[in-house]
């Protein structure tokens, strides 16, 4: 093959889809024998992710036009914007369309094979037929958040990843375009907590929490605080990548998706990211194995084309949640009372983009009279990031 992807998830679908569109001969090798749920994935992306996976708009459940964040002391900020600012997808139906797409582009998928990669692109496939070997000019590893291949060639990020769980219960949500997230040590020390509206009377509902924090507890006071009558039909864990690998790329090696941890450090979202780095790693290893410029610096090119596509946000995400991280729950509350003011809301509101979250910075910039709500904020954080390490105060 000119191109073996390990991982048949959304990113490793669209990225062999791209591959072969490229002119590829283009193997996908999943493990799973059928698509099937529970998925652990509550499926709220942007409006832009679903082009951006080059998928029909089939798979929309709901579109969400408003988020509600919870303090620990119970008061709340309602973010409501006149646009759609997200939708729901049905993850399951996503991922069948973006397969049948990879097929229809002429890759080779088999479903219930694992893929076991050795230097050299070399890849063991086993399944219930037995062993047999492939050759791959370029091998994508998108093999997900646990990902073997970042392993085996030394590339998995040191930071651990951050552990979730997610139940779907019955419940028919107040507002059927909106999601409540929830913060506090309470519920998930470190992250949060979400609910999310998706198909009818289903409520997805979950939290993440950083390595360390057992979240099995967690999700029990989480679900008999706010959904004590409702039944749990489902439930999932699974992880999250918490900062993407420092080097994506080896001889004959590329890595993708959640195998990268191209992840947004602020809501753990990676379909978006991962969706826009797998057009990238397709084309490019494509390009690569039809070259013959298959060592890491013919690859080099997705590195950087990635990085500068996502990287700046996922820098400004990874420094802005270092700085909420460490606030306590009397920090959040007094972060939420500062936040209070109609014409903040309806900014951020408007301006909110859950891909580039900096751009609220850029555009409140030129806006110096709302300053004087937003610069205590930055005061709080500071005070308790000096706290618990002992740092000079901020300039
Ligand atoms: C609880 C939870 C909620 C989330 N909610 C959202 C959300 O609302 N929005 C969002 O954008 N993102 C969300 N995410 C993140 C999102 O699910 C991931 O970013 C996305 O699934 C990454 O896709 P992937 O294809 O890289 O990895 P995966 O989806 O993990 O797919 C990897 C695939 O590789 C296969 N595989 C692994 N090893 C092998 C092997 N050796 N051989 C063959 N196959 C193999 C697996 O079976 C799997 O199908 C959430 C994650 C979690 C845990």
């Amino acid at each position: 093959y000119d191109v073996i992807v390990i991982g048949g998830g959304p990113i490793g679908a669209v990225a062999a889809r791209e591959a072969a569109k490229a002119g590829a001969r283009t193997l996908l090798v999943e493990r799973r024998k059928e698509v099937k749920g529970p998925i652990a994935c509550t499926g709220l992306v942007s409006p832009r992710t679903i082009p951006t996976l080059g998928a029909s708009s089939e798979s929309i459940l709901r579109e969400i036009r408003a988020v509600e964040g919870h303090a620990p002391v119970g008061s709340t900020l309602l973010l409501r914007a006149d646009q759609v600012k997200g939708v729901v997808i049905d993850r399951i139906s996503l991922e069948a369309e973006l397969l049948a797409a990879a097929e229809s582009a002429g890759v080779e998928l088999l479903l219930g094979t694992e893929g076991r990669v050795e230097k050299g692109g070399v890849a063991t496939l086993i399944s219930d037929q037995g062993e047999e070997r492939a050759n791959g000019k370029v091998i994508i590893g998108a093999d997900g958040p646990r990902s073997g291949i970042a392993a085996k060639f030394g590339l998995s990020s040191s930071a651990p990843p951050l552990l979730t769980i997610q139940v779907e219960i019955e419940a028919t949500p107040k507002e059927k375009d909106k999601v409540d997230i929830y913060f506090g040590r309470e519920l998930a020390p470190g992250f949060f907590a979400w609910a999310v509206p998706a198909e009818p009377d289903r409520v997805r509902a979950g939290l993440a929490v950083p390595a360390g924090t057992n979240p099995q507890p967690l999700i029990e006071r989480f679900l008999s605080s706010h959904f004590p009558s409702s039944d749990v039909l489902s439930r999932v864990s699974g992880l999250i990548p918490s900062r993407p690998v420092s080097r994506s790329v080896a001889d004959r090696l590329i890595l993708v998706g959640d195998a990268a941890g191209q992840v947004k450090p602020l809501t753990g979202g990676g379909l978006y990211t991962g969706g826009l780095c797998a057009t990238i790693a397709g084309r490019v290893a494509a390009g690569a194995s039809l070259s013959g410029r298959t060592d890491m610096a013919g690859l080099m090119e997705y590195e950087a084309e990635w990085r500068a596509a996502i990287g700046s946000e996922i820098r400004f995400g990874l420094a802005s949640r270092d700085a909420l991280t460490p606030l306590d729950d009397e920090g959040i509350n007094t972060v939420f009372l500062a936040l209070d003011d109609p014409e903040l809301l309806r900014f951020i509101a408007k301006t909110g983009d859950i891909d580039r979250p900096s751009l609220l910075i850029s555009a409140l910039i030129h806006r110096p009279w709302l300053w004087e709500r937003v610069l205590p904020i930055i005061g709080i954080m500071d005070e308790q990031r000096r706290a618990r390490t002992g740092l000079e105060p901020l300039g």
